[in-house]
């Protein structure tokens, strides 16, 4: 193994993400209406709500896809976003905002994969891109993780031959390869056949053991009880309650938190 590729597998740190007072509207339509979270390092947070309720807007804003109106988000204390200074605000240039998404890996509803490459391309392609590796070692990397989600035996394949499964478990190899010190999961298992739910939530799972920072939007709430260190409630833009999973899933305190976990449970 080369000294490249040692470097790109080396531990990540996992990353600290916080969120100040974070506003966001379409229009005249309010999205976010002052989000403050702060994830810690390996912690995992599962953010559960309504439809609709700006879960997948917060998530895009942790990842600079969107802009808040108002408030900032850090990752590992540098600033992603905008941030109040006096009446001025200061925003990251587009370098510096690609820098820090490199550092955030992002799995979709819908995997998003390239449908031209091949599995291993897939995975490798990133680290080749941001000259992090080689080719050959990129995709050397590609089939170790490949291997860590059962699908050693995929690599030549193209996403159009998998299951969405098998699929959404790519999306998430392709996401580690960057090393992210923190991963964000949109709704990773909603767009998927009942019976492959078990298996994507299970790679989720044992990434969640290894000690990265991992935001998890689902609705999967036994699988939240079982892995989340926290679990977040957002209805209409706020975060209604949050706390252990034994807390907010078992004993809510909020009348729109019983009344959401009722209909999904
Ligand atoms: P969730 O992921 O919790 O379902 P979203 O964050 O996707 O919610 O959306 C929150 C609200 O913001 C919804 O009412 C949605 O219609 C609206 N919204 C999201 N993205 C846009 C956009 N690009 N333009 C206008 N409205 C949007
Ligand atoms: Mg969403």
């Amino acid at each position: 193994m080369s000294a490249k590729t040692r470097e790109a597998r080396a531990d990540v740190e996992a990353a600290t993400v916080e969120v100040h007072g974070v506003h966001k509207w379409y229009g005249t339509h309010r999205v976010l209406d002052g989000i403050d979270l702060t994830v810690r390092p390996g912690e995992v947070t599962v953010v559960l709500g309504p439809s609709g309720s700006g879960k997948s807007t917060l998530l895009r804003i942790i990842n600079h896809l969107e802009k808040p109106e108002i408030g900032y988000v850090s990752v590992n204390g540098e600033l992603i976003g905008v941030k109040r200074q006096g009446e001025r605000l200061k925003e990251l240039s587009e370098r510096a905002i690609l820098v820090q998404r490199g550092r955030i890996g992002f799995v979709f509803q819908n995997f998003n994969l390239f449908p031209h490459l091949t599995v291993l391309d897939n995975v490798a392609a990133a680290p080749i891109a941001t000259g992090r590796l080689g080719r050959s070692e990129a995709q050397e990397l590609a089939r170790e993780l490949l291997g860590r989600v059962g699908l050693a035996d995929k690599t030549g394949a193209y996403p159009r031959q998998l299951s969405g499964g098998q699929q959404q478990r790519v999306a998430i190899a392709r996401a580690i390869a960057l090393r992210p010190g923190v991963i964000l999961f949109d709704e990773p298992t909603s767009a998927l056949d009942p019976e492959l739910v078990g298996e994507v939530l299970a790679v989720i799972k044992d990434l969640a053991t290894s000690g990265t920072t991992l935001v998890i939007v689902t609705h999967e709430i036994g699988f939240a009880r079982e892995v989340a260190d926290r679990v977040v409630f957002i209805d209409g833009g706020r975060i209604v309650e949050q706390g252990p999973p034994a807390e907010v899933l078992g004993t809510p305190r909020h009348e729109r938190t019983r009344d959401f976990l009722s209909k999904v449970l």
